[in-house]
């Protein structure tokens, strides 16, 4: 993104493309009034009302529309913003953007609105990054912890943290430039106050893992040997027919793949049976596949038939992923007494244990409760993070050898740049263009 473009007047479609109720067109930059005074028939706004017209080019109506004006600095982007809402639909809403451009507007590029904001001090960069994550997510609990980041908890969390690091660096510096007048501050102090600041970053990186799996999602894949009730356990987890379910044995030849939203985003796939001796030959494509996902998986679904009990060839099975992250799965519950703990009985046939096998499988990949977290972290905060930790981390220890202050002043100076790299505070344009390249036009 170039940055000379910054203050120019941008303007984009940020409704979906496609048929709908309505459609709205973006403007901002200096020129958004006097872009839509050019083709609005009713061009006399006051703030935060809208204004009913219709678009027009050239004396010919384009579309009956409600305009509602922002003005700087009270807009999203802090810029001067002019939003229409005209009818959804591909044409009118290209046609109106097509009019706009021509009156003096250029295309934004992918979340230069947001980026303005940024830029202009609306909102810091978590907060941004929280406009992406609520847009890109996949479940509807990423989308409400995501809204969390968006109300600055994170930008809180970490300013809490950079303050205390700032602290610190002051006391330390007053002791250096004005020795005769400021004492420098205590050993005790400085590893009091170090260890204080790592349990805090600490506590900020606890929810990582869950947040990288609550963004990315896993992949869950069931196995077993043929008629086990794998395909049905897909369906039933799914809610759906996706998978042909026969009682032939290995009549799924395919791996079939669904996401499902349990809280997190879970892509579930369905092997054949994985069974040594499979002659025929589209079967024993199948049993490749089923072996490949296996490696693949973040969690295996073990089924057997607990009406059958354990036999050699579920064994063999069970031997191939003992030592994988995995759950033991007890189907056609519903045909037998057997209860053994340290297995989910479940059946897929009449629903029976599903909701509680749904349960067994956050718990088995997530460290924390997804509904009970307060914000989200990415990989690049979680960078950010785990570097102003080590610099703290070693300014701990050198405190702890009662090194010179001067010398221990360098890392927690350090520490504070990688905070405000997390925030937005000092960033270069590579990262930054390399975060707003992930948004869609018009946000
Ligand atoms: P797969 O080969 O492991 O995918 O097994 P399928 O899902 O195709 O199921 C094989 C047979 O077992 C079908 O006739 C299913 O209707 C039946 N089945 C699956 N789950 C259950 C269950 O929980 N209870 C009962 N009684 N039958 C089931």
């Amino acid at each position: 993104m170039n940055i000379l473009h910054e203050f120019d007047t941008i303007t984009a479609i940020a409704t979906p493309l496609g048929m709908g109720g309505v459609g709205v067109i973006r403007i901002s930059g200096e020129k958004a009034f006097e872009i839509i005074e050019k083709i609005f028939s009713n061009p006399n706004f006051e703030p935060r009302k809208f204004n009913p017209g219709w678009i027009i080019d050239n004396g010919n109506k384009i579309d009956e529309t409600l305009v509602l004006p922002f003005f700087a600095p009270n807009s999203y982007t802090g810029e001067d913003v002019i939003e229409i809402q005209c009818h959804g639909g591909i044409n009118v809403v290209k046609n109106i953007l097509n009019l706009v451009l021509k009156n003096g507007a250029r295309m934004a590029e992918k979340g230069e609105f947001t980026k303005r904001a940024f830029l202009n001090k609306r909102i810091d960069l978590s907060q941004a990054e929280a406009v992406a994550d609520l847009i890109h997510s996949k479940t509807s609990d990423f989308a409400k912890v995501s809204v969390k980041n968006l109300s600055g908890v994170l930008r809180e969390k970490v300013n809490d943290i950079r303050n205390d690091v700032f602290e610190v660096l002051s006391r330390i510096t007053a002791g250096i430039d004005f020795p005769e007048d400021v004492a420098e501050p205590e050993y005790s102090y400085l590893t009091e106050k170090f260890e204080n600041i790592i349990n805090q970053i600490n506590t900020v990186l606890s929810n990582a893992n869950t947040s990288n799996i609550l963004r990315q999602g896993i992949s869950v894949a069931i196995v077993g040997k043929p008629n086990v009730g794998k395909s049905s356990l897909f369906n039933a987890l799914l809610s759906l027919d996706r998978a042909i379910v026969t009682d032939i044995a290995g009549t799924t030849r395919d791996v079939l793949k669904e996401t499902l939203d349990l809280g997190i985003p879970v892509t579930l796939i369905d092997t054949a049976g994985i069974r040594e001796e499979g002659d025929n030959k589209v079967e024993q494509i199948g049993i490749e596949y089923s072996k490949q996902s296996l490696n693949e998986a973040n969690l295996v679904l073990f089924v057997y038939d607990s009406s059958q009990g354990m036999q050699k060839e579920d064994e063999e099975i069970y031997n191939l992923v003992k030592d994988k992250n995995h759950i033991v799965i007890a189907n056609k519950s519903d045909l037998s007494k057997e209860r053994h703990t340290e297995t989910v009985y479940l059946s897929a046939l009449t629903g029976e244990g599903i909701n509680e096998l749904k349960q067994t499988l956050t718990s088995k990949v997530c460290d924390i409760e997804p509904d009970s977290l307060d914000f989200v972290t990415n990989s690049r905060q979680q960078a950010c993070l785990n570097r102003a930790k080590s610099s703290i981390e070693q300014a701990l220890l050198a405190a702890q050898i009662r090194e010179l202050q001067d010398l221990i002043s360098i890392d927690v100076k350090s520490a504070i740049l990688a905070l405000d790299e997390l925030t937005g505070e000092l960033i270069t344009d590579e990262i930054l263009d390399n975060i707003f390249e992930h948004f869609c036009i018009g946000k």
